[in-house]
């Protein structure tokens, strides 16, 4: 069983505003290993952490697991909601994906779970399966990890195919898969943990969320998808004009990125990742100075485009760089690290790759 993290190629805080986001899964992933029991209660193990979690499905009911385990057994509860009978089962779980880095390490632990869970019980993880997954790993991140998810990530992770990128409309809840072949155009996809996490802006995305629903309810629309530029220049309120202006603006650069990469046009998917982190740092803000270090540097070391993915305020940065300059931006990124007194980042492969599979 395997189910990989996943990076945001672009759409940053769009999925709330009824948006267009485009994430790939990366290859870094959580592995489980599972066995059959004969009688229960399961157990759940992550080599990632010291405790064993032990019971049946409805001990990982909302309120009655917290941790780690929330996000892992709170599968199998959410399983056992939706009508899935899953047998005992003994779950040995491992992951390469960075906890906390913004790279759905917890979507990645709840497919693995969920994919493991599923096999066991015998089941064919087709694409109505793989859509019931993502239903059921949400609601276990909801409503029993408690951390509210619009599903961005738990479809990328589930749904995601090799060398595709996942465009989702949060407006219908469609998802289409678009081609991103970067090998083949002489490039790579890289990924920047900073590995910092500013917890003290902790209400900042809690914040964001209010100031655009405030946005469109000024604007009389029940969601920011329904603005255009035009309309949102009519709001006198500074801040709000700000955060709308961020959200409409990224919702067209998600479309311009589709037809980049259909076009092969790989300058100006370069020229976008980099327009849309000056949008979060500037009109969204909620960029972090290690961010914009790795952005900035990656820029100046030869890279097409750069920006900061996931929510911001820490986390990890993408950049698109041609193949013969990653090692040089990757040494860049660590020497301005260095010299700006920080702990060394992480470096993380971002080539678009399979969703979770039971392999
Ligand atoms: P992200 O998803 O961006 O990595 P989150 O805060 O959403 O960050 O999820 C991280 C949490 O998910 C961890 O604190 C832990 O509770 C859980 N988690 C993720 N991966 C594992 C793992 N391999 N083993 C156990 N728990 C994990
Ligand atoms: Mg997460």
């Amino acid at each position: 069983m395997r189910a990989p993290g996943r990076v945001n190629l672009i759409g940053e805080h769009t999925d709330y505003n009824a948006g267009l986001c485009l994430p790939v899964a990366i290859p870094a992933a959580t592995t489980a290993r599972a066995t059959v029991l004969d009688q229960g209660p399961t157990r759940i193990a992550s080599a990632q952490q010291d405790d064993t979690w032990s019971g049946v499905a409805a001990d990982a009911a909302p309120g009655r697991v917290d941790g780690w385990a929330a996000y892992a057994a709170g599968v199998l509860w959410a399983l056992e909601q939706a009508g899935y009978v899953i047998p005992p089962l003994d779950l040995a779980l491992d992951s390469t994906v960075p906890l906390g880095a913004g790279l759905s390490s917890s979507a990645s632990l709840e497919a693995a779970v969920a994919v493991a869970a599923v096999t066991a019980a015998g089941l064919d993880l087709d694409d109505d399966l793989r859509r019931a997954l993502v239903e059921a790993c949400r609601r276990a991140e909801t409503e029993v990890a408690g951390a509210p998810t619009g599903g961005l990530d738990q479809s990328a992770v589930l749904l995601a195919r090799d060398g595709h990128a996942l465009l989702l409309d949060f407006a219908d809840g469609s998802a289409e898969h678009v081609p991103v072949d970067v090998g083949a155009a002489g490039l790579q996809l890289l990924v920047v943990d900073t590995r910092v996490s500013h917890a003290l802006t902790d209400g900042g995305y809690g914040s964001r969320r209010d100031q655009c629903e405030e946005a469109a309810r000024r604007l009389g629309v029940g969601s920011l998808r329904e603005s255009t530029p035009a309309d949102v220049a009519t709001l006198d309120d500074d801040l709000l004009r700000r955060r709308a202006t961020h959200v409409v603006s990224e919702n067209t650069r998600v479309e311009k990125a589709v037809h980049a990469l259909r076009a092969g046009d790989w300058a100006e998917l370069g020229r976008l990742f980099t327009a849309s982190h000056l949008s979060l740092r500037d009109d969204f803000e909620v960029s972090c100075a290690e961010l914009d270090l790795v952005v900035d540097t990656a820029l100046q070391t030869g890279a097409l485009g750069a920006r900061m993915t996931g929510g911001g305020f820490g986390g990890s940065a993408i950049a698109l760089v041609p193949a013969e300059r990653a090692d040089a931006v990757r040494r860049a990124v660590d020497v301005a690290f260095v010299r700006g007194g920080l702990a060394a980042p992480g470096h993380l492969d971002g080539t678009p790759s399979a969703g979770a599979a039971p392999v």
